[in-house]
Order: C-alpha cells, then sequence, then structure tokens
C-alpha cells in the first residue's frame, strides 16, 4: 500500500500546490500540467494525487483510477487543440527510464515538421 503523499516527491509538491506547474486539469482524483521540458509543441503530464511510486505497484484496487487516467488523455488532447493524434507513454522504473518516481502518464502531441509523413 502506497502512503497518500511524500514530503520529498516532486509531483507530490506539484499536486499540494508547494511549487509551480502550468496545470491543465485538476480533480479529486488527478492532476495534469505541461511538461517542465517539452517533447513536442503539447506535452501533458497526466498524474495521480496519491502518490504511486510506478506503474509496477499498480494494483487491482487501482483499476478505476487508471481508467480516469485514460479517459482524461483525449479530452486534454481536444482542449488543448491536438487534432491529428498524440502519444501516451508511462515509464516505469530503471530500465524503463522513469526519472521521477511518482506514477505518471505522459501525453505527447500537436505538430511536428520535423515527423515523417
Ligand atoms: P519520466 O522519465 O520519469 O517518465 O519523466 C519525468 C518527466 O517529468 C520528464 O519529462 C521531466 O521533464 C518532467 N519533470 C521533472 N520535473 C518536473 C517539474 O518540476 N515540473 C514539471 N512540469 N515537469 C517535470
Ligand atoms: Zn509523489
Amino acid at each position: 500500500m502506497s502512503a497518500s503523499s511524500d514530503p520529498n516527491c516532486i509531483f507530490c509538491k506539484i499536486a499540494a500546490g508547494q511549487i509551480p506547474a502550468r496545470k491543465v486539469f485538476e480533480d479529486e482524483h488527478l492532476i495534469a500540467f505541461h511538461d517542465i521540458n517539452p517533447w513536442a509543441p503539447v506535452h501533458v503530464l497526466i498524474v495521480p494525487r496519491q502518490h504511486i511510486v510506478s506503474l509496477a505497484e499498480v494494483g487491482e484496487e487501482h483499476a478505476e483510477l487508471m481508467g480516469r487516467m485514460m479517459v482524461l488523455a483525449p479530452r486534454l488532447m481536444r482542449e488543448l487543440g491536438v487534432s491529428n493524434g498524440f502519444r501516451t507513454l508511462i515509464n516505469t522504473g530503471k530500465d524503463g527510464l522513469q526519472e521521477v518516481m511518482h506514477l505518471h502518464m505522459h501525453v505527447i502531441g500537436g505538430p511536428r515538421p520535423w515527423a515523417k509523413g
């Protein structure tokens, strides 16, 4: 069972409003904000308020929360004007290249002139 928040965790601090972020959504379950180092014109992170370390710690009890994260992704892309598709990505653990150890989903979209097609 994860603690609901970790005082040393950067995403817990953003969720608590203790450090700033360019928020695009928040409710009692989730917060979403622009990535500080975007890979594309639109790059947001969808983050549960609860401090869950990674996708590897997710269990049956998180099924509804994980569904909320997935449902929020297309809604945010619509609201942010992304109309030609987007990527969703969850890095998990050391070999999964996860840097911030609080579960989050990258949602990445917007026109990329350098991309194929
Ligand atoms: P990971 O590799 O853990 O999946 O990605 C973590 C992401 O969080 C990175 O894309 C990084 O730019 C972003 N990030 C790290 N610290 C901050 C922060 O303080 N504010 C915001 N907005 N994004 C952050
Ligand atoms: Zn946290």
